[in-house]
Formats: structure tokens, C-alpha cells, sequence
């Protein structure tokens, strides 16, 4: 479909205008004020406020949309007021500094899920993954994080599934990121 539409193009030095298309093309005369062209010695073309206004509104709206996705995309991560994501880089760089040997390593991927009741739990898939199954306590989410890394740190070190050195590990690990422990 054509768009047969008709915009007034004027001259950004006399005001003169002319009805042209939405984009008209750029050798066409009527784009350019003649008379300017010649005072000045350059071409002078013809603007279009009112597309000019229309696609300034479109990339501001666009501007918003991305913002607003931003925003719920960050929203995703936040559960019981704790930015899980953050909460795990701060975790991890602890942990990075407590354990030489994890410095090299990428965090952890986070999938988190929810439940009702007060308390969390999680599982750790090979120094890759961590599944955060959150509760509704904000302390108890932090503990399990903490509690899901120290069992990276373990693992690297050795270490079994609540062996002692997991409770070394995590102890450690509580103790340098100010997480408390859950007695
Ligand atoms: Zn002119
Ligand atoms: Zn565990």
C-alpha cells in the first residue's frame, strides 16, 4: 500500500514550504530550498516538523518500553526484598577470595522458584547451576544461597555433600558475607 500522504517540508531559513512525501527522495528539487541554496552557496534542504515531532515521540516511547523491560527484567530477581542475582555476585566474589581455585570460575547459573512457606531450599548442579526454591523469610533466602555456594567451594576442596569440610566451607563463607547460619 502506498502511502500517498502529504507532509509540509520547510526551509529551515525562510520558512518557505512545500506538500512532500513522507521521504521524499534526496535528489528531488522540491527537498531543497533553491532560492537559500543559491543566497547561501550550499544546498539548504527542507525539514519536516512535524515527522521530525512524530519520530522524537516514537523514539521516546521506545526509549520507555526498553526502560520498563529493564526494569521488570531486574524486578524477576527480587524476591522477599533480596536482589537474588546481586546477592549471589556478592556471595561469589567471597567465596572467589575465600577459595583461590574458584577465581577462574563464572558464577553460577540462578533459576528460582517460590513456595509458601517460610523457608527455602536450594541444589547446586556441578559448580553450574543453582536452583533456589525461596521461602518467605528474606534471611532464610540468604542463608540458602550462601548454604548453595559453600557447596562450590567444598567441591573444589575435595569435599562430600555436608562433609566437614562443607560445614568448614560454609562457615567461612557465613562468616565473610555477614550471612547468619540457620539454628
Ligand atoms: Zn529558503
Ligand atoms: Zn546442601
Amino acid at each position: 500500500m502506498k502511502d500517498t500522504k502529504r507532509y509540509r517540508w520547510v526551509c529551515p531559513e525562510c520558512g518557505a514550504g512545500k506538500l512532500l512525501g513522507k521521504q521524499p527522495p534526496l535528489n528531488l528539487t522540491d527537498r531543497y530550498c533553491l532560492e537559500c541554496s543559491k543566497t547561501t552557496g550550499m544546498l539548504v534542504a527542507r525539514t519536516c516538523p512535524v515527522l521530525d515531532r512524530k519520530r522524537k515521540a516514537g523514539r521516546e516511547r521506545s526509549k520507555a518500553r526498553a526502560k520498563k523491560k529493564r526494569e521488570q527484567m531486574a524486578q524477576k530477581w527480587v524476591v522477599a526484598g533480596i536482589n537474588l542475582k546481586q546477592e549471589l555476585a556478592r556471595i561469589w566474589r567471597i567465596a572467589q577470595r575465600l577459595e583461590p581455585a574458584l577465581a577462574g570460575r563464572p558464577r553460577p547459573k540462578l533459576a528460582v522458584f517460590q513456595r509458601k512457606g517460610r523457608y527455602s531450599s536450594g541444589h547446586t548442579y556441578a559448580l553450574r547451576k543453582i536452583h533456589i526454591t525461596c521461602g518467605t523469610d528474606p534471611a532464610d533466602i540468604r542463608y540458602v544461597l550462601a548454604h548453595e555456594v559453600a557447596h562450590s567451594i567444598c567441591r573444589i576442596r575435595g569435599g562430600g555433600c555436608h562433609d566437614d569440610i562443607f560445614k568448614a566451607a560454609e562457615a567461612e563463607l557465613l562468616h565473610d558475607t555477614g550471612i547468619r547460619g540457620r539454628n
